[in-house]
């Protein structure tokens, strides 16, 4: 009987295979992002219960149904977190960086949430976020769309673009009473969540999944149409630079997001390769949170990206995005060799770093550290054996066709290899 440990469903390994394919995309993610002036924080994975309840709202599905939370020894709740922009509110309000003026900062991470495990969604994921504190201007949620959509086209992601408008909170307020007269009216139709949503909050009711809402819901009145005059010029002004950065986006009056904290513009970018799991970025506005959370009132925005969905798209992709190492195999026979290879792959790597130098470790035969060098993808072979070694040489043979095999001396070894690398 087997009584193997296994990890926790939708809880995976980053295997080996995949981990170039993993750290060249945070790589790129993080290298634009650093371009356009963003710094990278990181908070803790643990936080009190309360900094998501009151963030994210106690009427969401992640607070309601998705939450990892537990009571410490201290009898305090805690909560893994299943998000990033809560943490960094708390973060920015505890440490009064606002005060500071415009933060530009992002994030990269894992977050944890209570859900059906399926492909694309996992219940640990990782999320890259940014956010911005002290922006009102639509000028920065442009920014921040651009930035998404450069990313998908430097990863040669097709994605399309999904905004709409919650307006301000007095506008919202309006629409919520129109909102919960339609759903009042038409009643016997609702399933038991949105019941319960319809007193505590009727938008949610619009970010419904089940099916059987779908033509009741495409029928309700639309934010978009009692929108005020000051959310109307935010959004219209939002257009106007994605019409002039050509980035093509369609309206899309249903989308509501699945948190309570957003205002103004949302947004989020579906790719048609994924099945259901089709969102691999969401974000928008979320001026009211840092009051909410308890500090002074600050403008912000933000977004958050799948890196499991993204990593599914660019899988068949891997070649085009990892940037390849020279890889280099130290093939080595005898036992003064082996000291002296090790000796030479100090200095070699002090110098050429970004190269990588695998040294055999199986103490085989010539022909079948021949092998595992072919087998490892290498480059080049080093080869150090007795004759080699007693005639000061090292011989390199190329094992891509790059030409033939050459005898070096071991004080010009560098040198050599960094000319022909
Ligand atoms: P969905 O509607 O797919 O449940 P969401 O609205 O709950 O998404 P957000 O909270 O906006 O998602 O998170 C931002 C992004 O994080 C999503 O667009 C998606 O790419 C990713 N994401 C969210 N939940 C999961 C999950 N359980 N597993 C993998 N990725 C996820
Ligand atoms: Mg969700």
């Amino acid at each position: 009987m087997s009584n193997k440990i296994q990890a926790i469903r939708g809880m995976n390994d980053l295997l080996p295979a995949d981990s170039t394919l993993w750290s060249s995309l945070d790589e790129t993610i993080s290298n634009l992002l650093i371009s356009y002036g963003y710094k990278y924080c990181r908070t803790p994975i643990v936080e009190s219960t309360e900094t998501f309840s009151r963030a994210i709202g106690e009427v969401t599905d992640i607070v309601e149904k998705e939450m990892y939370t537990w009571e410490d020894n201290n009898g305090n709740s805690l909560t893994l977190r299943p998000e990033g922009t809560a943490s960094v509110v708390r973060m920015m309000i505890e440490h009064n960086l606002p005060r500071e003026g415009i933060q530009k900062v992002f994030y990269n991470g894992p977050m944890f949430r209570h859900e059906r495990p399926q492909k694309g969604r996992y219940r640990q994921f990782h999320q890259v976020g940014a956010e911005v504190f002290g922006a009102s201007d639509a000028k920065i949620d442009a920014e921040l769309i651009s930035i998404t959509d450069s990313l998908w086209k430097s990863l040669g992601i097709t994605a399309r673009l999904e905004i709409n408008s919650l307006g301000s909170k007095e506008s919202r307020f309006a629409y919520r009473n129109i909102l919960t007269a339609f759903f009042n009216e038409n009643i016997s139709q609702l399933d038991e969540d949105s019941l319960r949503r319809l007193k505590s909050n009727p938008l949610r009711i619009l970010d419904s999944k089940n099916k059987d809402l779908e033509l009741l819901i495409s029928n309700a009145p639309k934010m978009i149409d009692h929108l005020d005059d000051e959310s109307k010029e935010h959004f219209t002004i939002l257009k106007t630079y994605l019409d002039n950065l050509d980035i093509p986006y369609e309206v899309n009056p249903k989308l509501v997001r699945g948190l309570d904290y957003y205002n103004q513009t949302v947004f989020e970018w579906i790719s048609n390769d994924l099945g259901a799991q089709g969102t691999i970025c969401g974000g928008g506005r979320y001026d009211g949170l840092v009051e909410k959370m308890g500090g002074s009132p600050t403008p912000a925005i933000g977004f958050a990206m799948g890196l499991e969905r993204i990593a599914l798209l660019i899988q068949d992709k891997k070649s085009q995005i990892v940037n390849k190492r020279c890889q280099l195999y130290f093939v080595v026979l005898g036992d003064k060799a082996q000291i002296e290879s090790m000796k030479l792959s100090k200095k070699i790597l002090q110098v050429l770093p970004n190269i990588t130098l695998s040294n055999d470790l199986s103490m085989g035969s010539l022909k079948s550290q021949m092998k595992k060098a072919d087998k490892s993808n290498a480059d080049f072979a080093l080869i150090l054996g007795e004759e080699e070694l007693s005639n000061n040489q090292l011989s390199i043979k190329p094992l891509k066709g790059q030409g033939v095999q050459q005898s070096i001396e071991l004080e010009g070894i560098i040198q050599h290899l960094q000319e022909i690398l």
